[in-house]
């Protein structure tokens, strides 16, 4: 249905699946999400930005020309290891699992203006929502985002100061 690679498609999440949606996010999958938008609407987001519709609904999924990728599983667990099993896993930073817009580095004194002080305290790096402003930091929850840490803290050795 799509050639797999390293590069994911972006997604449309439809209604019912909005925690599936945040997971996504934070795999690194681009998955805009919307609940408040008919059927007909959805379609044509999804055609007009080249984006799969995630849905739970087995008859949108199988309207004739709508690329859609249906998700029978009652848990968030299994609805992500359903798309990531179709997609294959995402190669690609975190998304805020807000906004899904993307997250950049940004410096520990920047982030200490917004963040509690013990976690300016004890944590080092940050990385902040370009679209919402939301800063995150590493957790230990949050392999993602460790993974992401390590990279681009090689990037900016990789710099000059
Ligand atoms: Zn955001």
């Amino acid at each position: 249905m799509h050639e797999m690679g390293a590069k994911a498609p972006k997604l449309l999440i439809d209604a019912m699946l909005g925690t599936l949606a945040r997971r996504l996010r934070w795999l690194g999958y681009d998955a805009a999400y919307r609940n408040d938008l008919p059927d007909d609407v959805m379609i044509r987001i999804a055609q007009e930005e080249e984006r799969l519709l995630i849905t739970r609904d087995r008859q949108l999924a199988g309207r004739r020309g709508v690329w859609a990728l249906y998700v029978s599983a009652a848990t968030v667990e299994e609805q992500v290891q359903e798309v990531a099993s179709a997609l294959g896993p995402s190669l690609h930073p975190p998304r805020c699992t807000v906004c899904n817009g993307e997250l950049i580095a940004i410096t520990k004194e920047q982030a200490s203006l917004v963040v509690p002080d013990y976690v300016a305290q004890t944590q080092d790096v940050f990385v902040k929502c370009q679209r919402c402003g939301r800063v995150y930091w590493p957790g230990s929850h949050w392999p993602g985002l460790q993974r992401w840490r390590e990279q681009s803290v090689d990037r900016r050795q990789g710099q000059s100061p």
